[in-house]
């Protein structure tokens, strides 16, 4: 049976702006290093009366550079609003924010419509083009930690920077709304205007979910989930909702707007206050601060230093270093692991492949299991491309690069050096190898036995034994050769 509701999705993502100081004073927006609570406060973020906010200049070019990331106009004239609501976490009793005209607007983002490919298609799915409405700041409000018969509040997060992203009601399924975040919190770590920490909290999301007929283009109304701090969370908590609206229209009901939570444990939407609209927040523009003025020549001077983003990265390893698409993707999931390679491509003379290769392998895995951050490693680009060098040109067997590769991590150095000290130059010596696999042949008949009753798989093992006993240097092309001889030899 065809489906006969559709989902229609909006996203609305917080993201904490990467800033020295707060949003409208000079406290340090670092709350997470803070040795105590309440301790990065002043009168301005905990609101005391005559307390005058001044805004951050660097917060405003930083929200400036995701929207323009973002293909959308900045508003050269732009304006801060009060929001006013209470809650025991937002000192004045109304957050600043930006309403009527916020820095940025009408923007885009390209994305797909279906699950990332894990295979070598580049856009399994469909393509599609998420309007973004607007780019605001706002402050981020502080932290309650709720005990037993009472609350604790720490003020250390209160005015911090905050870049409210919001698109329109354009996604169609919930992968589409997963691609959408996950390519906005690929772009906002590029920008190096957030962690990505989404544990840490500096990074939010807010789905706004309804449903409606197949066919019709009609928007009905809408639940908000509220803070949403995983990717997971973000997939479970919309398809629940999907889920249940799509039931109660069912069933001959109406949905009601609503501002709902995700009990992660329980795995359902909870209802958590009746959705307040716009007017409901009373706003107005913020007496204490001018509007923003932002020429065009400093438009044009972010917009210079736009970096190149994780997508068309994608394509340029594709196209220029002929990268499969899945690999690609994968090494500008990261910044810094494509800084990384592209730094390892320059220095390294092995085709690009093959520095791919032992990226992707070895060095992934090596931190993947020892947990390192690929910001802390102990050498250079410089020196892993000698690396793969070294086993380019023969100089080192690969499973002594391995062991070089193990070592470098472990206490950094000079893989030349290392090679040397370990005395792993690699052999082709055919005496020497001969030697270490006639003695292996001897001390293993049952095993000579099986290969000679047609057991061919058996030489892996051999071969094993032989880098053994050779301790990694003998070539394999050329142990390979001499092993099959000395077996064939036997068949007599
Ligand atoms: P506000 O939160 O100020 O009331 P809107 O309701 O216009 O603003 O939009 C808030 C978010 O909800 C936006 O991301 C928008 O795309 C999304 N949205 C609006 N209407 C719908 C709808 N009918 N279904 C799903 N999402 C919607
Ligand atoms: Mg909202
Ligand atoms: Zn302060």
């Amino acid at each position: 049976m065809q489906p006969t509701y559709e989902p229609v999705i909006g996203l609305e993502i917080h993201g904490e702006l990467l800033t020295k100081s707060k949003m409208f004073c000079g406290c340090s927006a670092d709350y997470g290093s803070a040795p105590e609570p309440n301790t990065l406060i002043c009168p301005v973020c905990t609101g005391l009366p005559g307390a005058m906010p001044v805004v951050n200049k660097r917060a405003t070019e930083l929200a400036a550079l995701v929207g323009l990331a973002l293909n959308c106009t900045i508003n050269p004239h732009n304006t801060f609003a009060r929001k006013n609501y209470f809650y025991p976490d937002l000192p004045k009793g109304y957050q600043i924010s930006q309403y009527e005209l916020p820095i940025a607007e009408k923007g885009w983002l390209d994305i797909n419509d279906s699950p990332l490919p894990r295979g070598d298609e580049l856009s399994a799915g469909r393509q599609l083009r998420v309007r973004v409405r607007r780019v605001h700041i706002e402050e981020d409000t502080a932290k309650l930690a709720h005990e037993k018969k009472s609350a604790l509040i720490d003020f250390n997060r209160a005015g911090v920077p905050l870049l409210e992203i919001v698109s329109e009601p354009d996604m169609r399924t919930v992968d589409a709304a997963l691609d959408y975040a996950t390519k906005i919190r690929a772009i906002l770590r590029y920008l190096g205007v957030n962690s990505g920490d989404m544990e840490k909290g500096v990074l939010r999301f807010e789905a706004n979910v309804s449903v409606r007929p197949v066919g019709s283009d009609e928007l009905r109304t809408r639940t908000e989930i509220k803070n949403l701090n995983s990717f997971r969370a973000l997939v479970r908590a919309s398809a629940y909702e999907i889920e249940r609206q799509t039931k109660v229209y069912e069933n001959g009901g109406q949905v009601i707007q609503e501002t709902l939570g995700w009990d992660d444990v329980r795995g359902v939407t909870v209802s958590q206050r009746g959705k307040e609209d716009a007017h409901d927040y009373r706003y107005f523009p913020e007496p204490d601060l001018p509007p923003l003025h932002l020429s065009d020549a400093w438009i044009d001077l972010i917009r210079s230093r736009l970096p190149e983003l994780p997508e068309a990265r994608t394509n340029r390893f594709i196209a220029e270093i002929g990268l499969s698409p899945a690999d690609a993707r994968f090494l500008t999931s990261e910044l810094f692991l494509a800084d990384y390679f592209e730094s390892v491509l320059a220095k390294a003379k092995s085709p690009a492949k093959t520095v791919h290769s032992w990226m992707a392998g070895e060095f992934m895995r090596y931190l993947n299991d020892s947990a390192i951050d690929i910001k802390d490693l102990t050498f250079s680009p410089e020196s892993f491309a000698q690396l793969v060098d070294m086993v380019t040109d023969k100089t080192i067997s690969g499973n002594s690069a391995k062991a070089v590769l193990n070592e470098m991590f472990k206490n950094g150095g000079d893989p030349a050096q290392i090679v040397k000290e370990k005395n792993l130059v690699q052999v082709s010596d055919t005496a020497f190898i001969q030697e270490a696999i006639e003695k292996i042949l001897g001390d293993n008949p049952r095993e000579v036995a099986q290969f000679l009753a047609g057991k061919e798989t058996i030489i892996q093992w051999l071969m094993g034994q032989v880098a053994r006993a050779t301790r990694g240097k003998a070539d394999p092309n050329v142990a390979k050769e001499l092993l099959v001889k000395a077996l064939e030899a036997r068949r007599k």
